[in-house]
């Protein structure tokens, strides 16, 4: 089968082994997986010490073809999943730091995303993988895990679906594929929401999506931004007593300064990764049409990842979607 591999430092699609199951779990033939910004920092800053360890794409649409479960779930059925799951009983899981367990970062599906099988274990079963309903489509439901930490980040800055956040308010910082979600995901949860990003393309885009910019003091501010240039952006928006969410990783990083926050009391409060909880929230948005991610991603095949990977980082597309 065809699998894509990082091999001196370049992405490459390779013949690899199709995987079998071992216990329990499921192999799944792969129809598509999204490109994350974060499998573009994996290739950025792989060495060749890593490289072999470097697996890409966790944003999986496929179908069940081979399955020994005590789930529900059938060969035949279409699911979106992710990768990674948190064992809910260390020290980490205890304070909710779930995305800092052992087992959540040394949980992943093999051998890759971007492969045309991929084999998931039990736990992955019970709380990252999720039936696909009929007519979804694809690319949409592969938003699935990306959102899902678009909503714990949400649920960090303290909102919560069921409660009434009409009152506040909320700026988008950085409207690439995950800040459009991210507001997308915060309007659904009921919040006042705005956008900005030094790119006025991406600002146009946004409007198609309602969302605007507009100088104010904001409740909470999310940095969906790589840029730290965006963090003198976040400290003028933000109301004093209100929080930052950082929710990227930014080049050059010139952090926060001691002094800016504490006379301001403006929390900083970092998102990384999502939870099982997360996940199911995600997948509610999702189906039931309350997050829009239509043309947010550009359709790609499996052997054409590599220039996905190139018009990704020059920034030809907000995000690639890869039909296996
Ligand atoms: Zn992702
Ligand atoms: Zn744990």
């Amino acid at each position: 089968m065809k699998s894509a591999k990082l091999i001196d430092l370049k992405v490459q699609i390779v013949d690899a082994k199709k995987p079998s199951l071992q216990g329990r779990g499921a192999i799944i033939k792969v129809l598509g997986c999204g490109l994350c910004g974060s499998d573009i920092v994996k290739i950025k800053h792989a060495t060749k010490e890593n490289e072999a360890k470097v697996i890409l794409g966790h944003e999986v649409v496929g179908e069940i073809v081979e399955i020994n479960s005590d789930t529900d779930f059938k060969v035949g059925e279409i699911v979106a999943l992710g990768h990674h799951y948190p064992c809910f009983s260390c020290d980490y899981c205890r304070i909710g730091a779930y995305s800092m367990c052992k087992t959540f970062k040394n949980s992943n599906i093999s051998p890759c995303g971007f492969s045309e099988f991929i084999r998931v274990d039990e736990n992955h079963l019970k709380y990252t993988v999720f039936p696909v309903p009929k007519d979804m489509d694809y690319a949409q439901i592969a938003f699935l895990e990306p959102l899902a930490c678009v909503v714990r980040a949400i649920r960090r800055a303290g909102y919560e679906l069921d409660k009434d956040n009409s009152k506040s308010n909320s700026l988008v910082l950085g409207l690439g594929s995950i800040g459009l979600i991210t507001a997308e995901a915060l309007k659904a949860f009921g919040v006042r929401t705005f956008g900005f990003d030094i790119n006025t393309q991406r600002e146009e885009f946004a409007k198609k999506f309602g969302v605007t910019y507009k100088k104010d003091s904001y409740d909470t501010i999310f940095m969906t931004s790589g840029s730290s240039k965006a963090i003198p952006t976040a400290l003028e928006h933000v109301r004093d007593g209100g929080k930052i969410i950082v929710f990227s990783s930014v080049e050059n990083d010139d952090g926060y300064r001691n002094n800016d926050l504490y006379y301001r009391e403006i929390s900083v409060i970092p998102s990384y990764s999502p939870s099982p909880e997360d996940y199911k929230i995600s997948y509610e948005l999702l189906v039931e049409n309350k997050v829009n991610t239509k043309d947010v991603s550009t359709i790609y095949t499996l052997d054409n990842l590599p220039s996905a990977i190139e018009d990704n980082i020059c920034g030809k597309i907000f995000k690639a979607y890869i039909k296996i």
